[in-house]
């Protein structure tokens, strides 16, 4: 029986997604998957905004770290 990483509960074998960073060997169930894709945005967001921060205090052009990040994360939404 699989279970779920996040909380350990027993999946069936039509339930469990991918866990949405540690790719597809990872199962969570239906609750988990909401709550760690949440907390995936929070990140992101934070992130976003920190790249903002740092671009205004420098006055440099930080559109090569923005340019990686994006390419980081669409990496990891499509491990899954
Ligand atoms: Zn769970």
């Amino acid at each position: 029986m699989k279970k779920c990483y996040e909380c350990g509960k027993e999946l069936k074998f039509w339930e469990g997604y991918h866990h949405p960073t540690l790719g597809l060997k990872t199962l969570v169930c239906s609750k988990c998957f909401i709550k760690v894709e949440k907390s995936m945005e929070k990140y992101r967001n934070f992130i976003i905004s920190e790249l903002i921060q740092e671009e205004l205090k420098s006055n440099k052009n930080i559109l090569d770290i923005k340019l990686k990040f994006f390419k980081w994360w669409n990496n990891i939404k499509t491990m899954r």
